[in-house]
């Protein structure tokens, strides 16, 4: 434990969930914090609420240790980033080679307006569920800008704050298997049941994964890395069957 208190960036999607779950593990005192900044669904908000209080009612030894949420009023910043998550843009890729759904250097942002909360607060780990791995190649999720981002913050602030991201070297089939591991089924259950990661904020069907309208990049993700999960889960449970 290298700090007691820490602040996760937590939207109510998978990742900011399995992170939240990683820091009631790792951490005495967990605060969450949200941005609001134009989002097209208000259901990634309503996510947010239920996860923390369906992991309060689930997990005790957790729950002790969760503190306040936050939401902040980013909505200025979603005026300048006009894109298809905070307009009625249709989500395509771009001549860039990013998905229309990349908001310029957001990660940035959040991790600033975080820093000052959690100067504030006194919690100096801040833990956000970017990763470099099996993503759409969003340049402000990479371990280079974010370290880069945490010195400048430190500069900034004269406060050893550290930006902690433990899914950033997971691919999304291992970030399943890590939610089992911190959580067990009840986790998994937790995710697949409450997280909202569907960009079209559809939750009319219920998948294997979870809810999601199954065809915008989100759930595609969300979709492979469930099945891949399962898959190296049916060929160990075979090689252990083997072996005895
Ligand atoms: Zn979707």
């Amino acid at each position: 434990m290298k700090d007691s208190a820490a602040l996760v960036l937590f939207s109510g999607g998978q990742d900011s969930t399995v992170c939240l779950g990683w820091a009631l593990d790792n951490y005495e005192r967990v605060e969450t914090v949200g941005f609001y900044y134009g989002q097209r669904h208000s259901v990634e908000m309503e996510a947010r609420i239920r996860v923390r209080a369906e992991i309060a009612r689930r997990f005790p030894e957790w729950a002790a240790r969760l503190g306040p949420d936050h939401v902040l009023d980013v909505a200025s910043f979603g005026a300048i980033a006009d894109t298809a998550l905070t307009s009625e843009a249709e989500i395509v890729m771009l001549s860039s080679g990013l998905p229309s759904t990349f908001v310029p250097a957001r990660n940035l942002v959040f991790f600033t307006y975080a820093a000052a909360l959690g100067y504030r607060r006194g919690l100096h780990a801040l833990v956000g569920g970017m990763c470099e791995t099996d993503y759409s190649g969003y340049p402000d999720c990479r371990d280079a800008t974010l370290r880069a981002l945490e010195e400048a913050i430190r500069l900034g602030t004269e406060v050893p704050f550290s930006i902690e991201t433990p899914l950033m070297r997971l691919t999304k089939a291992d970030t399943w298997a890590f939610t089992e591991k911190l959580g067990g089924a009840a986790f998994v259950d937790l995710i697949v049941e409450e997280t909202h990661t569907c960009y079209r904020g559809e939750r009319g069907t219920r998948h294997d994964w979870g809810y999601g309208c199954g065809a915008c990049p989100a759930c595609e993700l969300r979709a492979k890395g469930y099945t891949e999960w399962q898959t190296s889960r049916a060929s160990e449970d075979r090689r252990k069957n083997t072996a005895m």
